[in-house]
């Protein structure tokens, strides 16, 4: 049986900017609760997660992954790209759909997406590949009046930042009705094919939107994509998946996980 890829990270990331983020929101402090440091999962010491608690607060960017993480795995449209990915491969390479798959899930652990390693062993042309593995059905997600309630709550600017094309993640937030809430989609595109987790597409990232780390949070479905957020001072949240993505389902081998929930809108509801 074959393991998902984990459409969660397609293999690409595009970045777009819907409007300058020069402008940073001032500090301001969310509406908070005390329920914070009981509501919320933590991996981490009591000490640390007083600290991270704090830093959620004032928290100035918003850093979100898109697939698996603002919506669930559950509804397949990972699956979609999965397979839709696998059956591209194996038409490039002239292979059979086991050896595609092979090659698949390789280059996805070896590169951080398929893409990537697809561009530098075999000079594949990425654009008509995101065009066609992006192409799916997105209708089994189903919009998310609650989630788009929750985002409105949270103060602070709010940054997309996927393995997926722009198209995808604009298509996908217009389905879930919470596209508003973000000042921009970083797409792989703009992040020139550079996927998470490459600390330096993260650097990329915090330069072009003027973020500064320790005043930002970043939200992820694959815990591998967050240490090198960590690393540079962002607080880090861990959506656990549920789907058989081989590399969501991957514990956090680091330090580098600050929280971790199995339901974001819950999280989100509870801050
Ligand atoms: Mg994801």
């Amino acid at each position: 049986m074959r393991i998902s890829q984990c459409a969660a990270t397609p293999q690409y990331v595009y970045l777009i900017t819907k409007a300058t983020l020069t402008s940073v929101n001032p500090l301001r402090l969310p509406p908070v609760s005390h329920l914070i440091a009981t509501m919320i999962q933590q991996t981490s010491s009591k000490s640390k997660s007083h600290l991270q608690g704090a830093k959620l607060l004032r928290a100035q960017t918003w850093v979100f992954d898109l697939d698996n993480t603002l919506y669930s795995g559950v509804h397949g449209l990972f699956e979609q790209i999965d397979a839709r990915m696998r059956g591209y491969l194996a038409q490039f390479l002239d292979v059979d759909e086991d050896e595609a798959h092979r090659v698949q899930k390789g280059y996805f652990r070896q590169y951080g997406t398929t893409l990537r390693g697809m561009m530098i062993n075999h000079q594949m042309d990425p654009k008509p590949y995101l065009d066609h593995v992006h192409d799916i059905d997105i209708s089994a997600i189903p919009p998310a009046p609650q989630l788009d309630a929750a985002l409105a709550r949270l103060d602070g600017r709010k940054v997309i930042f996927t393995n997926a094309d722009l198209a995808h993640a604009e298509r996908t937030l217009e389905r879930l009705g919470i596209a508003d809430h973000f000042d921009a989609v970083f797409d792989i595109t703009q992040a020139a094919y550079v996927p998470k987790p490459e600390p330096q597409v993260y650097d990329t990232l915090i330069k072009r939107f003027a973020i500064e780390p320790t005043n930002a949070v970043m939200v992820e479905d694959i815990a591998r994509n967050l240490e090198p957020a960590a690393n540079l001072g962002m607080t880090t949240v861990w959506v656990r998946p549920i789907t058989d993505c081989e590399v969501s389902k991957e514990a956090p081998t680091g330090d580098h996980v600050d929280f971790e929930t199995d339901d974001l809108l819950a999280w989100l509801q509870a801050l």
